[in-house]
This record gives structure tokens, sequence and C-alpha cells, in this order.
């Protein structure tokens, strides 16, 4: 199994859910079978009991599971069909640590954010990317984690505990991860600060962005993709720019025609993955 997490920096809302898609999408045309997990890092059990003025309107899941409008996404542009569990939030995995707490189940010991919060993370993440999620029944080759919220929040620090200690549960070839940022652009001129900034609070968490995706208003002149690559310390066909277009079906193309599948295939060894024909 292949995990590949996106998650954001600067603010929220520049476009994750959509990067995260367009990334399944085209890695399904390598004939990989791909299923989603998106983080949401509130205290909600589940976006049911939220407002739609506030939140956006619920999604509502085969298995009546009410989730965020990102799980819509995935499963309109991965053709699959996920359910409640696809679907992690802080109030669900604090529900599931508290049962085992009252069950009895930690043995005296004292439960905290680590390990017990952050492994419980792991464990989900690793028991939902197994479940099939398309009438092939097959197991997923490559699931995308979305991390919601950005990263720095307090909301999110146990999920960004979580991913950097898998990390190393699944191992190096296993696990690529892409982060999401912004490139304004104040009074006509691309500002890649917040971009440097975003990056530097990823690192000092422990996670290394294999590629990062620059949401920006027009394509990036190589001069500021080369000025984020010097900066944030990763090599040019590492840095992807996903600028404002028409319709959110350009952005896998977009993303293609930046060379993110070949790089996700070195990276994570995709060839390596022993294909059905049938799903292709
Ligand atoms: P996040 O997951 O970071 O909160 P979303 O993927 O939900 O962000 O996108 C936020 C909004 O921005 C959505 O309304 C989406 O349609 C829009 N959006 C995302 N990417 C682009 C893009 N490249 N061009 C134009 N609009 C975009």
């Amino acid at each position: 199994m292949k995990y590949i997490l996106v998650s954001g920096g600067v603010i929220s809302g520049i476009g994750k859910g959509v990067i995260a898609s367009s990334t399944g999408l085209l890695l399904k045309t390598l004939g990989l079978n791909v299923t989603a997990i998106k983080i949401d890092p509130y205290m909600n059990i589940d976006a049911g009991t939220m407002s739609p003025t506030e939140h956006g309107e619920v999604f509502v899941l085969d298995d009546g599971g009410e989730a965020d409008l990102d799980l819509g996404n995935y499963e309109r542009y991965l053709n699959v069909t996920l359910g409640r569990d696809n679907n992690i939030t802080t109030g669900k995995i604090y529900r599931e640590v508290i049962e085992k707490e009252r069950r009895g189940d930690y043995l005296g010991k004292t439960v905290q954010v680590i390990p017990h919060v952050t492994d419980a993370i792991q464990d989900w993440v690793e028991r939902v990317s197994q479940i099939p999620v398309d009438e092939s029944g097959v197991s997923p080759d490559v699931c995308i984690i979305e991390l919601g919220g950005t990263v720095g929040d307090i909301e999110s620090a146990p999920f960004v505990e979580a991913m950097r200690q898998f990390q190393f549960r699944v191992g190096v070839d296993n696990f690529a991860l892409i982060h999401v940022s912004l490139v304004p652009a104040i009074h006509g001129e691309l500002k890649t600060k917040p971009t440097q900034a975003s990056i530097r609070d990823l690192r000092g968490l422990g996670l290394t962005p294999d590629l990062i995706a620059c949401r920006c208003p027009a394509p990036l002149p190589d001069a500021v993709s080369q000025k984020i690559s010097m900066f944030c310390h990763v090599a040019t066909d590492q840095v992807l720019a996903v600028h404002d277009v028409s319709s959110l079906y350009h952005v896998p193309l977009l993303l293609k025609d930046q060379g993110l599948v070949n790089y996700l295939q070195k990276r994570l060894k995709l060839a390596d993955i022993p294909r059905d024909n049938k799903r292709l």
C-alpha cells in the first residue's frame, strides 16, 4: 500500500481537496486502485451537526455517513464509493480512545496524545485504506490522505505528528507528501515568502515535502519556481504550479503536464505494484 499525504499551508481553502482528488485520478490512469481518506481536525464526530452556512453542505455517503463535501469530490473524481470511516475527525478518534480507556484496554496506563491518540490515527488510516471502494472488490494500491486545515494549527498537531510517525511505520518508499501552498500576487508581484514560511513549519514538525503545489493566480514564471526550489530545499521538478482555472477538471492535466505522475512513479516505485489487467 502506498500513501500520499496532501497537507496545506498558509491558509485553508486553497485547493487541497482538488489537488488530492486530481492526484488520485492521475494514479488511476496508471491502472492503480485508489482510495481516499479525509482528515478533519474538528471535535465534531461528523459534519452532520454543523451549520451549512458556516461549513458548506454536508455530503451523505452510501452508508449514511455525513461528511465534508471533499468526500463527494473523491467519489466523483475517482469513481469510488466511500464510507463514513473514510472521514476521520478529532471527535471520532477521541471517542475511540476514550471508549478503549473506559473498557480498561490500556491496562492502567496514563492515556496520552502521544502515543495513544497518534497510534489510534495511524491504526485507523491503515485499516480503512485496505477497504475495497469499487465493484472490483480489490484492496486499493494507493491511499490519498487529505489533512484538512493548515499545518501549524493546534487542531491538526496530533494528526501531523501521527503522519510523521506513519512515514516510518510504512517505510519511506510507501509514503509521499504533497504540500499545497499559496503564492499570492501583491501589486502584480508573486510572493514566495508565505510558502517558504510554511515549508519551514512543515519541516520543523518532521515532515519533508516531496512536491510543493503552489496555488497561484497565473502560471508561475520559471524564476519564481526556482526561487521556491532554492529557499524550500527541493529540486525544481518538485515545485508544481496550480494556477486559477475556469474548470476544476483542468487541474489533473496541469499536474500531469508538470510531471506529477512521473515523479510519484519513481518516488513510490509504483511500477513494482503487481497490476491486475482486469482493472484497466
Ligand atoms: P481546500 O481543500 O484547501 O479547503 P478545496 O479543494 O475545497 O480547498 O478548494 C477550495 C475552493 O477553491 C473550491 O471552491 C474550489 O472549487 C476552488 N479551487 C480549487 N483549486 C482551484 C483552481 N486551480 N482554480 C480555480 N478554483 C479552484
